[in-house]
């Protein structure tokens, strides 16, 4: 059965890139009824916060992106340390003691010889004698992992095969001087213990990937199909490291990206399948297919957002907005009308209550200097409110007997000195929602 998870570490809000992440491990699992797990990479105690955690979940709620268990990176310590143990127990486990100071000058003088700033082993040469006084002078060391010098290969389900050479690696710490285990142990662990099948995540992974493999090995598991997708960029391909923290998914609702708009882009994006609005996750696993992804970084412009954003709206039965109309104030017995009114003519939901404002207090009428009389001659001819659908036939009907004038003469000046606009829904449609008599 297939097993995918989520991995995100609670230090901060998920960001479109995360949910690219969060997205294709979701559908992978999706399409073959297999298990998603949300896992949280809490094994950073100062910069891990419940409340990232609980706004993580709200997220993934928010998209439908259903988990079927959560599993907890800092309530399975015991287990990082039995690996780590086991790990020791065959000689693939070695505790070094470099500063960071002394590891970086070990790098710059590598670097100036041209050679790959690759961890030297030095600890590997130090006796019991010289561990027991290092361990003195500067506490416990960090615990790194020995890497066989050969080469690692794997099938990846997106960058096809990849081949890495461990010489070029450094030997990975997998356990900080203070204790903390870090990710990569606690990855693997995790990932062979909880079956999981399928893992894909930023190619920024791939050293990663590469070092887990052989530490899978060595703990006599088999690990999961790796695929590594593109990092976001921006629409020019800038980087957008800097603004994913105004890229996060609580941001973009705040925006009034609907749901079904993301995960419909979010799931094409990068792969040689059109964008178009799906509105169910089942209809994106559908055609979700790992293989049609490339492996160029991925041009990310929010403002695609929109236009499926809109598109969802204008499809949207009343039912679906009932609340956000009643929320406006909108009458009951006007509010479907309203909505029907509105759907065609807004970008967001947000946008409501502009149309709102102007069926219930009047728009800034528009009128061109030309037209004043003649619009305040039809002003006189409308009665006051109620309207109902024929309010507007029969007022223009009888404004063109007053005033002869007739087609867009007639209509235009009427529309503009309504609405304050140009465009929009039908005025038939618009007459019966008017709170007020239209103002000059
Ligand atoms: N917590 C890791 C991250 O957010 C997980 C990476 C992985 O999927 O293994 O980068």
């Amino acid at each position: 059965m297939t097993v995918t998870r989520f991995a995100p570490s609670p230090t901060g809000y998920i960001h479109v890139g995360n949910l690219r992440t969060a997205l294709f491990n979701y559908l992978i699992a999706r399409k073959t009824g297999g298990t998603f797990i949300l896992r949280i990479d809490d094994t950073d105690p100062d910069r891990s916060k419940q409340e990232y955690v609980d706004a993580i979940m709200q997220d993934l709620e928010w998209l439908g992106l259903t988990w079927d268990r959560v599993e907890r990176q800092s309530q399975r310590l015991d287990r990082y340390h039995a690996a780590a143990d086991a790990l020791r127990g065959m000689g693939r486990f070695y505790e070094a003691f470099e500063t960071p100071t002394e590891l970086d000058l070990k790098r710059k003088k590598q670097l100036n010889m041209g050679r790959p700033p690759v961890y030297d082993r030095a600890a590997l040469d130090l006796s019991e004698a010289e561990k027991d006084r290092l361990r003195e002078e500067r506490g416990a060391g960090v615990w790194r992992f020995k890497l066989d010098q050969q080469r690692i290969e794997w099938a990846d389900g997106i960058l096809g095969d990849i081949s890495i050479d461990a010489a070029s690696v450094s030997d990975p710490v997998l356990i900080r001087a203070d204790g903390q285990v870090l990710y990569t142990l606690a990855s693997v662990v995790d990932d062979t213990e909880m079956g999981v099948t399928h893992v894909v995540r930023g190619n920024d992974h791939v050293t990663n990937t590469a070092t887990q493999i052989q530490i899978i090995e060595a703990l006599g598991g088999t690990p999961p199909a790796f695929a590594h997708h593109s990092l976001l960029t921006g629409p020019q391909g800038e980087s957008l490291s800097k603004r994913l923290g105004t890229l996060s998914l609580r941001d973009l609702r705040a925006q009034g990206i609907e749901a079904e708009a993301l995960l419909s882009l979010m799931a094409r994006l990068g792969s040689s399948q059109p964008i178009e609005l799906r509105m169910s996750l089942d209809e994106i696993a559908d055609g979700f297919d790992l293989s049609q992804f490339g492996s160029a970084p991925t041009k990310f412009d929010v403002n695609d957002l929109f236009p499926l954003t809109a598109r969802k709206l204008h499809g949207l039965p009343f039912s679906e907005v009932a609340e956000d109309v009643a929320a406006l104030g909108v009458p009951a017995e006007k509010a479907e009308l309203f909505w029907h009114v509105a759907r065609d003519n807004i970008t967001t939901r947000a946008d409501l209550a502009a149309w709102w404002t102007l069926f219930s207090q009047g728009a800034e009428p528009r009128i061109a200097e030309e037209d004043r009389a003649f619009v305040t001659e039809a002003m006189a001819l409308l009665p006051d409110p109620p309207y109902g659908p024929e309010t507007w036939s029969r007022w223009t009907a009888a404004v063109k007997e007053a005033t002869g004038r007739k087609g867009k003469g007639l209509f235009m000046p009427l529309r503009r000195a309504v609405t304050g606009r140009d465009r929009g829904p039908e005025m038939a449609d618009v007459m019966p929602l008017l709170q007020k008599k239209p103002h000059l």
